[in-house]
């Protein structure tokens, strides 16, 4: 099954066609919330219906950019509620697709899995595939991994090996968060050893150095390569991001880039190393969803980049990685 095209993809909102997504952000949060977020209570409250208006006005300004799809690929580990997600998809009309799998060893919640063996993750993964997260009846569309910075531990090679089993097994699609542009190639080689072709993964978070041999070095072997951090600059700036993107489409590797920013449109509690939410946006004032749009895109086409290559990249390569075609 994994080997043959696939026609539709699981949302929030149920199957949809994956001909009609359109223009779609590969890596985006609609809700966050870090292991142990309800620890700090000097941190603003979460009250739901202030959130669901704030978030929906962010997604319906994405939409009226011609957005039509957003993922969001909350781990099971990071707060993930995807029936708000499903809310704030039903009142944006931005489709949003959610996933299963989990965050990294360092910052997810490895307790409630180190003691399990291989076949019992790929039976929770496998569960939430068939049956819906919890209770709530709704299915991801795709299979989230995750690898910390340098090397990926015991705990991350088993979670990748299941995600990747699961994958095989389900014809899903892998998508992925690594940390200043390492692991990558062992994401690759993990997933390849099950039977997932490299095409089925994209290697998120690529764009954390200014290092088009690194990237590059991904696309060849087949995969998605994501610069999908736009607007966070305190990793790399966005100038280095724009040069990288454009040696990736110079060098014929259009087809294997996406795009994105991973906003956190709503947090609970506060955000890891610098408290209250309302502080980043001084420090990133260009992370949000809107800022391709209006920023990114224009300054491509300046140095160079025609709009053809920008709207292939927007609308036809996610839609190329979801079908696995
Ligand atoms: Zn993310």
């Amino acid at each position: 099954m994994s080997e043959s095209l696939q026609t539709t993809i699981q949302t929030t909102l149920g199957p949809r066609e994956i001909s009609a997504l359109g223009r779609t952000l590969i890596h985006e949060h609609v809700l966050v919330g870090y292991p142990g977020w309800f620890i700090d209570n000097r941190m603003p409250r979460f009250v739901r219906a202030e959130a669901v208006a704030r978030v929906v006005d962010a997604f319906q300004q994405l939409h009226a950019y011609g957005v039509k799809t957003v993922v969001d690929p909350c781990p099971m580990d990071l707060g993930r509620d995807v029936e708000f997600v499903a809310e704030i998809s039903q009142r944006s009309g931005v489709t949003l697709i959610c996933t299963t799998g989990v965050y990294t060893e360092a910052q997810g919640i490895p307790f409630a899995l180190r003691h399990h063996e291989l076949d019992a993750v790929c039976d929770i993964f496998q569960r939430e595939i068939e049956d819906g997260i919890g209770a709530t009846g709704i299915r991801p569309g795709l299979i989230k991994i995750a690898t910390g910075d340098g090397a990926v531990s015991d705990y991350e090679r088993k979670m990748l090996t299941a995600a990747a089993r699961v994958a095989k097994r389900n014809g899903m699609t892998l998508l992925s968060h690594t940390e200043n542009c390492s692991c990558g190639h062992d994401q690759i080689d993990i997933v390849t050893a099950e039977g997932v072709p490299a095409s089925h993964l994209l290697v998120g978070h690529s764009c954390g150095r200014d290092d088009h041999d690194y990237q590059a070095s991904l696309a060849r072997r087949g995969a998605y390569v994501g610069f999908d951090r736009f607007g966070i600059e305190i990793f790399n700036s966005d100038a280095n991001r724009m040069k990288n993107v454009k040696q990736m489409i110079d060098a014929g590797l259009r087809d294997h880039v996406l795009l994105s920013h991973d906003t956190v449109n709503c947090w609970l509690g506060g955000v890891p190393g610098f408290g209250d939410p309302a502080q980043v946006s001084q420090v990133v004032p260009n992370w949000k969803l809107t800022h391709l749009f209006e920023n990114i895109f224009p300054a491509l086409e300046a140095a160079g980049v025609s709009k053809a290559d920008l709207e292939h990249i927007i609308t036809d390569n996610p839609r190329r990685y979801f079908a696995h075609g």
